[in-house]
């Protein structure tokens, strides 16, 4: 299945310059969610998680079936102050000042193998920090899964050396 043909690209947003790519397009057609589901099920198995760990919001879209699929619990990320309980947080650059994220201090036993997911990886900061956070909880971070690279920004050299699972690139 031609994956790529079910996103959109919606140009100058957030602001001008930018090429936004829209993955709402892809959630909304029932083949492209179940094959993009079903795909990233196949390609993580071999990764034995015990975790999805999901970023706000758009990992939580792609990370909690595909945490189902794989038999595996989910836990969420994300900005801050969203969060009930204790939180560990990890601060990132933007390319106008910084963003932080946040997780539970207890959402995970130290040792657990985990999973992170989200929808699209551009300069890798969100990615990064989430892995910073799953270090700080002592957990064994077994690989990443995005259905969108951005090839061009080079996220992933940002990114701790595990498997990166991605299903659709853009140069
Ligand atoms: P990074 O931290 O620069 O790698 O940016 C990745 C984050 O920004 C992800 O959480 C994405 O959801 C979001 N993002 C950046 N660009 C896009 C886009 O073109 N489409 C959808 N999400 C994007």
């Amino acid at each position: 299945m031609d994956l790529k043909s079910f996103i959109r690209d919606i140009p100058d947003f957030p602001k001008p310059g930018i090429v936004f790519r829209d993955i709402t397009t892809l959630l909304r057609d029932s083949q492209g969610l179940r094959y993009t589901i079903d795909t990233l099920k196949d390609k993580c198995d071999r990764l034995s998680p015990d975790y999805v760990v999901g970023m706000e919001s758009r990992g939580f879209l792609f990370g909690v079936p595909l945490a189902y699929q794989l038999g595996c619990g989910f836990i969420p990320v994300r900005k801050p102050g969203k969060l009930p309980g204790q939180v560990i947080a990890a601060q990132y650059q933007l390319e106008y000042g910084s963003d932080r994220l946040e997780m539970h201090i207890d959402a995970m036993p130290p040792g657990s193998r985990v999973l992170i997911v989200d929808d699209l990886i551009a300069t890798g900061g969100t990615a990064a920090a989430t892995a910073q956070l799953v270090q700080e909880a002592q957990c064994h971070l077994v690989g990443f899964a995005f259905i969108i690279e951005l090839k061009a920004l080079g996220g992933r050299n940002q990114l701790p050396d595990v498997p990166i699972v991605t299903l659709i690139d853009y140069d």
